[in-house]
């Protein structure tokens, strides 16, 4: 299906002309970035964890260590919310209150299935090494075996999910621009620097052209 079913809990309400169920628009957001926010609760209190996922076809990957709170927390089947923002830019208007941001966000309701399989858990560790640096999995030494059993990893079905995605100018009315100072929009742009050496690793390798030139999809 190109477009997930907006339900009651991800049908947006405010500003809901920059709601978006639309698959490949939710999926290039998650593909740009590889940071979330996860929220959960635990005790009754909320928290909002910050991490990395990959994503996999029609699911995402989660992975940390099996003594995490985060983890186990998921990893027993809790509800959560995972939310990705890329931020496009900062937009000055001639209102205090008419200033915003421009963005593309994801919003996913979930439940997480650990992966049990030493196999499966393998892939999804390659998948997010390469998800992250493209080729790299080769030139690294695989996990071992303790260090599978140390890892959860989540797989993260993505079945409920919603894109906000905002652009322009602000939407002040004209006669608020007259004696106003500077409007319009600074662009913001993700993007990697100059890598840089580890003093401890082969002095002699040249920093490789896809690393000089790190880019993550558009
Ligand atoms: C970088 C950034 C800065 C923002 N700054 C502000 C701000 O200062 N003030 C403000 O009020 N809002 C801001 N927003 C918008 C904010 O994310 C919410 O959309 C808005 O506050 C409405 O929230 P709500 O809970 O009333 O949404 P509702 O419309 O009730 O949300 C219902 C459902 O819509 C979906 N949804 C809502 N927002 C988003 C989203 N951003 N991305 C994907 N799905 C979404 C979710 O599935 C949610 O459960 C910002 C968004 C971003 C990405």
């Amino acid at each position: 299906m190109s477009e997930f079913t907006a339900t009651d809990r991800t049908k947006a309400r405010r500003h809901p002309e920059r709601g978006t169920y639309d698959r490949d628009t939710i999926y290039s957001i998650l593909d740009e970035a590889f940071v979330c926010h996860l929220g959960f609760i635990v005790d009754g209190a909320p928290f909002v964890v910050p991490t990395n996922y990959v994503r996999v076809g029609d699911k995402l990957f989660l992975h940390g260590s099996t003594a995490s709170r985060l983890m186990r927390t998921l990893g027993s089947g809790a509800p959560f919310c995972l939310s990705v923002t890329l931020l496009d830019g900062i937009v000055l208007s001639p209102t205090a209150t008419g200033h915003s941001v421009n963005y593309r966000s994801v919003v996913v309701m979930a439940k997480a299935e650990q992966l049990i399989d030493p196999q499966e858990k393998l892939a999804a560790m390659r998948d997010f090494v390469e998800y992250v640096i493209r080729g790299r999995w080769a030139e690294v030494r695989p996990p071992t075996e303790q260090e599978l059993k140390a890892t959860m990893v989540l797989s993260v079905p993505l079945v409920e999910a919603s894109a906000k995605v905002r652009t322009g100018f602000a939407i002040d009315k004209g006669d608020e621009y007259a004696g106003a100072g500077w409007t319009g929009v600074i662009p913001f742009k993700w993007e990697a620097q100059t890598p840089v050496p580890d003093p401890r690793g082969n002095a002699e390798l040249a920093i490789p052209a896809n690393l000089l030139n790190y880019t993550r999809p558009q």
